[in-house]
């Protein structure tokens, strides 16, 4: 079955009788389609895939099994018609529609077809990887472990943060990739800051670097951390790592068919409360990765989704302390039949990069 055809099985389950799907991810998945603009109509016996005038022999190569069209300069009028008969239900994606785009779409599609939010729809689907997605996300994660092997060849100590996450991010671009959101290089007290940006200061011996860096290579994304000492650490900081580490290892292995996001969740939260640092864990343990950096399923405390086999999700447990410095450690994971597989291949022992 194809994509497209879940789509439309999907659509049967909620009443609905088309998707109007607009989001250029979502669209890329169900069609192949990498360019900029286009959209396209599913339904049970609906394929319409509509692009504008620079694109047309670009989808002609890349959009199989739809009835493709050149939209008019005025794009969003391709709706106007084109449409099958009778009262009909569509559903559009209503978290990634602007207001004025969905007036616009409102004026311009006949009234006997209603408008209906459906958000949701693809991203469920996307959520669920197929054989040959995970092995994109692999080969993503595997080039963000050479990109940090080259890292650990040349060092930290003395060079700024800015530099050292441009540095990874022109190895990333060197190997054919690109990053797939801004690196984060954050050391000393601004590893307390869990999405400090790099900035223009020299990198310190004996404190705790955090590095957080992923590749998108073949539309696919990896996300790893990994926090590095630049020498001998203070005893506060050691401490906080080797809880991390344990933390991240127990909520890792409990990643497999069953359990519901916030269940993961509490596995890691449970562990860091018991020491006493619950409330230097303010974020959520992790996150679905896929053809984005941050897509279902979550495992939060708000998390509901049970993990099925195919999804590919971050472990990342946190603990910063203010003024001080902090700790993460973030492997990517495929959730398999009986168990998971880590994507990530870097060591998580504590490792000491001068
Ligand atoms: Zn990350
Ligand atoms: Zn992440």
């Amino acid at each position: 079955m194809s994509r497209a055809d879940r789509v439309a099985e999907a659509l049967a389950e909620r009443g609905l009788d088309l998707l109007l799907v607009t989001n250029l991810v979502n669209l890329r998945y169900l069609t192949g389609f990498t360019g900029s603009n286009g959209m396209a109509v599913v339904g049970r016996d609906v394929r319409r895939f509509i692009t504008d005038f620079r694109y047309v022999e670009q989808a002609a190569a890349q959009v199989e099994g739809f009835d493709r069209e050149q939209g008019p300069q005025d794009f969003v009028s391709a709706l106007g018609d084109g449409w099958p008969d009778g009262e009909l239900r569509v559903g559009f994606e209503d978290q990634h529609v602007s207001v004025r785009t969905h007036g616009r779409l409102r004026d311009v599609i006949p009234d006997r077809i209603s408008l209906e939010p459906a958000g949701g729809i693809v991203e469920a689907l996307r959520a669920v990887k197929e054989p040959d997605e995970v092995e994109r996300i692999a080969a993503a994660a595997a080039l963000a472990d050479e990109v940090y092997g080259m890292l650990r060849e040349q060092g930290l100590v003395g060079r700024h943060e800015r530099e050292v996450a441009f540095a990874l991010e022109t190895e990333m671009r060197r190997r054919g990739a690109e990053p797939s959101f801004a690196s984060i290089v954050a050391s000393s007290e601004r590893g307390a800051l869990p999405h400090a940006e790099p900035a223009d200061v020299p990198i310190e011996r004996g404190t705790l670097v955090t590095l957080d860096i992923g590749a998108r290579l073949d539309g696919y994304c990896s996300d790893c951390t990994r926090t590095w000492a630049t020498g001998e650490l203070p005893g506060d900081l050691a401490e906080a790592y080797a809880l991390v580490l344990r933390a991240q290892e127990a909520a890792l292995a409990a990643v497999r068919p069953g359990p519901r996001g916030h269940e993961v969740d509490a596995v890691a939260r449970e562990i860091i409360e018991a020491a006493g640092q619950g409330e230097h864990f303010g974020h959520g343990l992790g996150h679905g990765v896929g053809m984005e950096v941050h897509e279902a399923p979550r495992l939060a405390r708000t998390g509901d989704a049970q993990l099925v086999a195919g999804n590919v999700v971050t472990v990342e447990p946190g603990v910063y302390l203010p003024g001080r410095g902090g700790v993460r450690i973030e492997d990517l994971v495929v959730v398999t039949e009986d168990g998971h597989r880590v994507l990530s291949g870097t060591t998580k022992q504590l490792m000491t990069v001068e």
